[in-house]
């Protein structure tokens, strides 16, 4: 077996024989006069556009507007054209025109920014595509499950090849970033890439692991590695499909959102679960084209997206043009931190009629559906009054036209720690507000999402955003406005319910993981709502932090049964254990493990573990003794939870509300 270390594109695990995509060689090419050339290069051009558009037909839920791009780069003057020319003046073959035209295209996108440079990925795809095309030698697909490798994979090859077959993606070249890895996110399929002289480490027919967790691969495992693998795969898809049916069973006070990067992807989304639209990133409809989108267009999208929501909330974000995602056709300034330069609402108020044009499509398709819009990156008030100010330019637009058109609430998104500060300030003049966790991290932790290596700076969980989130529901709230959370966090289920505590109303994920939150949240709600109604019944208190368990599935029939009393049992998250109530301490065990207290008219028994007076006393640290007063929430006792459990004891804590004396 051999290990090799990989970067991971979209996280996940896969395990299967590799399907290595590979292409004949151009030495072994057969080159005819120019005008055969330049024929062979036509009829592969022709192919692969039928192909495409095959494709895009079959699209499914994989983002069709990427192969659009696609069809324009194989299209354009520069790609084909520059090919034709050097075939017709310079009497190369059609493979070698192909491979020079897609490195002069490369050459010129390698001074861009990342993104443009992402963009190389789409083009040498291309390029292999076409000479296999002109070889007479298409690459050989994939008719059986397996891990899909090759050196370089563009959109356009993906949607040819399906993913009804692919387990996972691992390829020498790419980036988190590349629409490869946006839609291998989408379709739900994990990709690793960056290993270097892939053909020389990974042979067809090769077993693979793909392990993002620990962002490597592994090639050939011995059997039993090769079993457990299986095994997984199988258990994991089985949850994935029983995660599923359940979500659909549920409901939450929490609505559950999707985030979409193209207007088709709303289709479906109500059937998929989502109650609305969360985040419809517009961007993506101005980028990897020649020229801005027309206000028709636009309209269209917009309109396009509403109606599929059938009067849900469809949240659309004003064009969040700028840092790693610049349109080629936009001059934007050479900047040293694009990041903190112009993006977001920054480069809409820079190109008034860019945003006005945008704003007059939204206006006009908000008399078909419920939109709002939301303005990215906001740091000041007086963005969002601009912002508002254009709105109002629009709607006279529209009224001298003499069209239809409905002004949709505006909303803010939360992206920027000063935002976070003024959040009671932007609150008064917004209808609501949406976290963008990806960036509020960034710009709280001033670590850079797109940077390699910063991985374990970059924690959407750190105590200073979970706080900064806090403090922007808090805001909205006072302010009687609702707050979602649209960044990444929404959909991890380590965060779930810390959002839904922070009082966040919304969670908006992309569509793959709707079923995760609406579990998650259904999941979070049930858990507040059980802590809630033990808290109403007499102001009694968790006597511990961790997860709830009812009294009648305690695996202890002396408290199951209800014989001291009303009781409920907390799996312990650590061995702190607090008061309770108020009142005084009226007896501590003597094995130190349990502990009651009277006050207010109750009598609460703390009982830490099950059949812990075996113990006699040790793993457990008590802070009070008989007569103690305290007061409710104080730290009454810890316990040693490791050495519970090593002694072979349950460590659950269990509280029991004492029937009165006579009643036992
Ligand atoms: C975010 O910043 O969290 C967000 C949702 O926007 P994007 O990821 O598109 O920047
Ligand atoms: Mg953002």
């Amino acid at each position: 077996m051999i290990r090799y270390d990989c970067k991971t594109g979209q996280r996940g695990y896969a395990a299967g024989r590799a399907f290595v995509m590979r292409y004949s060689k151009a030495e072994e090419y057969f080159r005819g006069e120019p005008a055969v050339e330049a024929e062979r290069l036509d009829r592969a051009v022709e192919e692969m556009n039928r192909k495409l558009a095959a494709g895009k037909e079959q699209g499914g839920s994989v983002d069709t507007a990427l192969i659009d791009a696609e069809i324009l780069i194989l299209n354009g003057d520069e790609f084909i054209g520059e090919a034709r020319r050097d075939i017709l003046e310079e009497n190369l073959s059609a493979p070698d025109a192909v491979d020079r035209a897609a490195d002069k295209l490369c050459a010129m996108l390698e001074n861009g920014t990342d993104y443009i440079k992402e963009r190389s990925e789409d083009i040498r795809g291309l390029a292999s595509g076409l000479n296999a095309q002109i070889m007479g030698n298409g690459p050989l697909l994939p008719a059986e499950p397996c891990i899909l490798v090759t050196e370089e994979l563009s959109p356009g090859e993906l949607m040819m090849i399906g993913t009804d077959c692919i387990r996972g993606i691992l390829t020498e070249t790419g980036s988190p970033t590349s629409h490869v890895s946006v839609l291998a996110g989408n379709l739900g399929v994990p990709y690793l890439y960056g290993l270097e002289h892939i053909l020389d480490k990974v042979r067809h027919s090769d077993y693979l692991i793909l392990d993002s967790e620990n962002g490597c691969i592994l090639v050939n495992p011995p059997e039993e590695t090769i079993r457990e693998a299986e095994e997984r795969q199988e258990s994991d898809r089985k949850t994935r499909e029983e995660r599923k049916a359940q979500a659909a069973s549920r409901t939450t006070r929490t609505s559950i959102c999707a985030n979409i990067s193209r207007a088709e992807e709303a289709d479906g989304l109500l059937d998929a679960g989502a109650d609305g639209i969360g985040l419809f990133r517009s961007e993506f409809l101005f980028l990897d084209r020649n020229d801005a989108p027309s206000e028709e267009e636009q309209f269209e999208a917009y309109r396009h997206a509403a109606e599929a929501m059938k009067g849900r909330d469809t949240v659309i974000r004003t064009m969040d043009i700028g840092s790693d995602k610049k349109a080629a056709w936009l001059k934007m300034p050479d900047e040293i931190n694009p990041a903190l330069g112009l993006r977001g609402v920054r480069v809409s108020l820079g190109h008034r009629e860019l945003f006005r044009t945008q704003l007059r499509a939204l206006l006009r398709a908000s008399a078909f559906g419920n939109i709002r819009i939301m303005i990215p990156m906001v740091a000041s008030v007086w963005e969002l009054e601009e912002a508002e100010k254009e709105i109002r330019a629009a709607a006279e637009e529209l009224d001298a036209r003499g069209e239809r058109y409905r002004i949709p609430d505006l909303g803010v998104m939360i992206e920027t720690p000063a935002a976070v500060m003024i959040a009671p300030d932007l609150a008064k003049k917004a209808r609501f507000f949406s976290i963008g966790t990806n960036d509020l991290t960034q710009y709280t932790l001033a670590v850079d999402r797109e940077a390699r290596g910063m991985d374990a700076y970059f924690d959407p969980l750190h105590d200073a955003v979970l706080r900064m989130i806090s403090l922007t529901v808090e805001a909205a709230h006072q302010n009687s406005i609702p707050a979602a959370v649209c960044g990444e966090l929404a959909g991890n289920p380590q965060a779930v319910r810390r959002l839904i505590e922070a009082g966040v109303d919304e969670l908006s994920v992309s569509a793959s993981k709707l079923a995760l939150a609406r579990n998650e949240a259904a999941d979070a709600e049930e858990m507040m709502e059980k802590e809630n109604a033990l808290k109403k019944s007499g102001g009694i208190t968790s006597p511990a932090d961790g997860f709830l368990v009812p009294m009648e599935e305690i695996p202890d029939p002396v408290f199951s049964g209800g014989v001291m009393g009303e009781c409920v049992g907390i799996l312990p998250a650590d061995g702190k254990i607090y008061a309770p109530i108020s009142g005084t301490v009226t007896v501590v065990a003597a094995a130190r493990h349990a502990v009651s207290i009277s006050g207010d008219g109750e009598d609460i028994l703390i009982h830490a573990g099950l059949d812990t007076v075996k113990l006699n006393g040790e793993g457990f640290r008590l802070h009070v003794q008989e007569g103690s007063t305290v007061e409710q929430g104080q730290l009454i006792m810890e316990a040693d939870l490791d050495l519970i459990r090593e002694r072979g004891f349950n460590p659950m804590i269990i509280a029991v509300r004492l029937k009165p004396q006579n009643e036992i």
